[in-house]
This record gives C-alpha cells, structure tokens and sequence, in this order.
C-alpha cells in the first residue's frame, strides 16, 4: 500500500497548473500571480514631503532653536498634488503637506510643530538636516525592481501594490473548477425530511467547502444513488465542464461500492488504497486528462483526506508555489493510541500556551464523528510504526486552521 507520502507525490506529478488569464485588479484578491512582478516606475515616484511643516533650505535653518529663531519668508502653500515649479532661494520657505512634491531648491522639511508662523513670515525653532522630513523617489520601490514573484497568493498588500504601479489587469492562474458528487442510497438532500434509515448528504457541502476554501470554484453538487450506471452519466456529463471531479463513498468493499469500478471502466485508476487512518480508500484517478478523487463515505475521512491530497492539488492547479500547511511541534497533552500499520492522522486542539504548543484530543476518533472536526484547529501526525504516544511527548501537528 501506498504510504501518504508517496500518494501525495504521485499526485503532484500527475498535475500541471491551469491556463493563465488575465483578472481586473479589483478581482485578483486570493489569485495566484503567473508572472514575476516588475516595478515600471519609482515609488514614490518623486521626492515629497513626509510631514505638515515648511519646506527650507537646510543651511538657511544653521544654529535655529527655540530662543534664537531663524525667520524665512514664506512664499506659498504646496498641497499633495501640486506642483510648485519656482525654485526656493536662501531666506525663502513654502507651507508643505504630507505627500506633497518637494519644490525645487528646498533639501528639507521642518514639521510644523518646530515652527511659530506669523503672517508671511515663519520662525524656525530647530535647525534642519539636508533631506529630513523628506520620502526620496524610489525609496519604497525603485524602478526595474521585482516586487511581487510569480506564485504569490495576492493579499491586500500585493492588490495596493499593483494599484501603485499602474496595472489596471493582473495575469493569474486559473481556478480549478470542481464538481462535488455525493455517492449513496442513503442520503437526502438537506432541506428534506428524514425517512427511517436516511441521512442528510452532509458531504458534498463540506467538500465543497474545503474546495472553495482552497481557492478552487465550486462548479455544482450532485448526488447520485450506489448505481454504476447513475454514476457514469454523471461522470460523463460533468467532465467536459470542470478541471477536477470529486465523489464521496462508494470506494471501500461493501457490495455497493460503485465508484471504483466506474472510474477503472472509464479512465485510469493511478491507486485506489492509502495506508493512512483515517481514509485508507481512497481513489486516484485520470478521467480523460482531468483529476478525480474518490473520497471514502466517512465525513471525518473525506474531509482529512481533502486535506492531505486534494488540497496541495488544487493549489498546484492554481500555480501555488507553498502547497504545505503550516506544522508545529506540539506536545500531546493525553495518552494517543494507534494499533494499526497506517499513519495516522489525529484530530486535535492545538494552542500556544506556557511557552510551547499543546494538543489536547477531540474526543473520540471515529471516522462518523464530524463534530470531533468543529473542535479541531490541527491534526496529529502519529508515524505507522508508532502504537503508543504518551501524555507530554512531542509530535507534529499540521496546522489546518492556523489562525482559528
Ligand atoms: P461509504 O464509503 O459509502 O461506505 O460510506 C461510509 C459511511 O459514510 C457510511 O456511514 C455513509 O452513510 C457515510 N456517508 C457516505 N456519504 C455521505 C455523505 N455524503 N454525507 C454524510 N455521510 C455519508
Ligand atoms: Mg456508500
């Protein structure tokens, strides 16, 4: 059997990013940038004043301070965004805003508290520096420089950034579009009622949640009954529509398990067993050139397999260079049993506390219980050949809701 790490690698190869297109600026936020960011201009762009105060000439202001004021004749008021063309002589000085270009001849700013204004005349209460008070051209970016890499998830930083040096369009990867199908005859959609023996289909809204949250589209949610037939027309008919197909249930050995055998019948199955808990099946397979994952039935197990494969996926697709989640080293709080020869993957609280990191369990770890995954912020990675992890050992967690 496949170990997880293996899996994942398998995968990664077997994906390539999406197209690249291009996205109006207001719409990049959350986009992966396609090409490496070149800045066309200074930033600022010219020189301007970094305070309220006057402009000067550093060397009028020699031995100014508060008992042996340096009077100048101030000739005007600069505001940000005007442009003061005369140049200042000795004696002179101009009223100058925050962001305002500095005018010609002026070397220096005296803010405004260092200052006593009376009429057309401004006393200097402290001598000034050549260049203070003032935000050089190029200073923040200089023109030629690259800012933003290629592969860099655009934050609200990046889309100011962008906007300062003019690019109205930004080229982005695509986004994956995916199709969620739910597989079994047990399931009822959620807003209908509950017959004996039936359950609400709570997996196409959580996997398809985890899809959007990966940065991917959301293309539909579908569900379909434990019928090989019903599955392949759905299969068949989503295909030419998204970039990634994903189903839920039907891939372990239960007599209705369909999943597997439609997907060997109409593509190629790459493996179909990972030697993890929770999760062991688990479908990997080429449906005419698009991804599809066969997640298991289990909530818990849909949702941390999700995690573990179909995520760094999705975030390939999209051109992602970090495709891992942040990881911690933690000390387990309780006793952690795992009997068996898989990974195994524990849902936890993790927290920074006293100096260190602590994981406390989220109760019991059935694969049914999908509110153990409400508490959870982490999962434990317990090696296959660990059994027995004893309260205050260290391990790793993967941090999946780093900021929750
Ligand atoms: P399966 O992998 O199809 O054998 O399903 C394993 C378990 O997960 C069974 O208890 C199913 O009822 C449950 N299950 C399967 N699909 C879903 C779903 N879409 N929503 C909630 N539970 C499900
Ligand atoms: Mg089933």
């Amino acid at each position: 059997m496949l170990s997880v790490i293996e899996a994942q690698e398998r995968i990664l190869r077997a994906v390539a990013p999406l197209a690249v297109e291009m996205v109006s600026l207001q719409f990049a936020l959350g986009r992966i940038l396609a090409k490496d960011s070149v800045c066309p201009l200074d930033l600022p762009p010219f020189n301007n004043s970094g305070m309220d105060g006057y402009a000067v000439l550093a060397e009028d202001t020699v031995g100014a301070s508060e008992a042996n004021p340096v009077k100048l004749k101030v000739l005007g008021t600069v505001a940000a965004g005007d442009w003061w063309i005369d140049p200042l002589r000795a004696g002179q000085a101009l009223r100058i805003m925050t962001g305002a270009l500095i005018p010609p001849g002026a070397d220096a700013v005296v803010m405004v508290e260092k200052t006593r204004p009376s009429a057309d005349i401004v006393e200097i209460l402290q001598q000034a520096k050549s260049g203070q008070n003032i935000r050089p051209k190029g200073e923040d970016v200089p023109q030629g420089k690259t800012v933003i890499r290629e592969g860099t998830r655009l934050r609200a930083a990046e889309v100011g950034l962008l906007a300062s040096m003019g690019f109205a369009s930004v080229p982005v990867h695509g986004q994956p579009r995916v199709a969620v199908i739910s597989t079994g005859d047990e399931l009822v959609e959620v807003d209908q009622p509950l017959p004996p023996g039936k359950i609400r289909d709570s997996n196409s809204y959580a996997v398809g949640a985890a899809t959007q949250r990966a940065g991917a589209l959301l293309h539909s949610r579908h569900h379909v009954e434990d019928d090989p037939e019903a599955l392949r027309s759905c299969l068949e008919s989503l295909l030419p529509q998204v970039d990634m197909i994903l189903t839920t249930g039907g891939v372990s050995v239960g007599d209705f398990d369909v999943v597997k055998a439609v997907v060997g019948d109409l593509g190629d199955i790459n493996f179909w067993k990972v030697a993890m808990k929770p999760g062991k099946p688990l479908v990997f397979a080429d449906l005419r050139g698009k991804p599809m994952f066969g997640l298991p039935g289990n909530p818990v197990s849909s949702l941390v397999t999700f995690e573990l494969f179909v995520r760094p996926t999705l975030l390939k697709m999209q051109g992602t260079r970090n495709l891992q989640r942040p990881a911690v080293t933690t000390m387990v709080m309780q006793e952690c049993r795992s009997s068996e020869q898989r990974e195994e993957f524990v849902r936890a609280r993790t927290i920074y506390e006293n100096g260190q990191y602590q994981s406390r369990l989220c109760g019991d770890q059935g694969s049914g219980r999908l509110s153990s995954l409400v508490e959870a912020n982490s999962l434990l990675v317990i090696p296959a050949e660990v059994t027995r992890v004893p309260a205050g050992a260290l391990v790793t967690a993967i941090m999946t809701d780093w900021e929750e």
